[in-house]
């Protein structure tokens, strides 16, 4: 974890920052000299929304997916539970879905597959409050894909042939949660909060689960069609969750609670 942070601070400090018409040179395809070589012994976060295309695409539950493929890093200065993929425990520490002919989940890839080599940097999460966001180009040793090529791209270019705009989506959501003022005034989240962004966001079959197997419909009045749209559509509970979170960890009035569960 070390090592992540000393690269995040060298980004906000030293990497020139870029916006949506900056152009780059890039090119990465079957063929290039160092084809697969990004994906093995790297750290990629996971996203809810990473996870919730995974888990699917592999057919699995996300507990499943959570105990097979990550890994859940403990450091008591973080302020909500973060996730990363698992790499194999092979000579190279391949990533799982990696194949001789590429990437095995290519449609459903994670958030930071899809952005690399660009990066987006969130100055707020290091206490830089007036900083907007910014995209930066991460050049490493093992990718030649500045060099195998010219082909030009804008940074919002890349973004569309990415496939990124849903990502980008729920990325935002996520971020009215992890950058969200609570933690700005110093406060810190209990074991029992703590557990509950790990449900809501990262195990969305338990977090389902937990809306209609408990008292949650008996204490919280939800709008009509809701509860159709968050049995059957794993996005659309993934957006409620974060509404929910914003009600459970930072008393928000963002859901209606049942006038019979207040008295009672
Ligand atoms: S998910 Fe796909 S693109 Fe990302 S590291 Fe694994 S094999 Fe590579
Ligand atoms: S060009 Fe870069 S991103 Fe593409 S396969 Fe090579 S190392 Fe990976």
């Amino acid at each position: 974890m070390r090592e992540i942070e000393n690269l995040k601070q060298a980004i906000l400090e030293d990497y020139p920052r870029m916006s949506e018409n900056d152009k780059f040179k890039f090119s990465c395809r079957p063929g290039v000299s160092c084809f697969n070589n990004c994906c093995g012994d790297v750290n990629i976060f996971l996203t809810p929304y990473d996870i919730l295309r995974l888990k699917n695409r592999l057919g699995i539950s996300s507990d499943e997916f959570l105990d097979e493929y990550t890994l859940t890093p403990i450091d008591k200065n973080q302020n909500y539970p973060v996730i990363l993929l698992k790499m194999q425990e092979n000579e190279n520490k391949t990533c799982h879905f990696v194949s001789e002919k590429g990437c095995t989940v290519y449609e459903d890839r994670p958030w930071a597959c899809r952005y690399y080599p660009v990066g987006l940097a969130s100055p707020k999460e290091d206490d830089k409050k007036d900083d907007e966001d910014f995209f930066f180009i991460l050049r490493e040793d093992i990718c030649q894909g500045f060099d195998e090529g010219d082909q030009e791209w804008t940074i919002a270019e890349w973004r569309r042939d990415q496939g990124l705009e849903k990502y980008d989506e729920f990325g935002r959501l996520f971020k009215e949660i992890t950058l969200h003022d609570y933690f700005d005034r110093g406060k810190q989240l209990d074991v029992p909060r703590m557990e509950l962004f790990h449900m809501a966001c990262y195990n969305l079959d338990k977090f389902r689960d937990f809306i209609f197997s408990s008292t949650f419909l008996k204490r919280f009045d939800l709008e009509e069609g809701l509860l159709d749209k968050i049995k059957n559509d794993d996005e659309e509970l993934l957006r409620f969750g974060f509404r929910w979170l914003k009600f459970a960890l930072f008393a928000e009035k963002t859901i209606k609670i049942k006038p019979e569960a207040l008295s009672g």
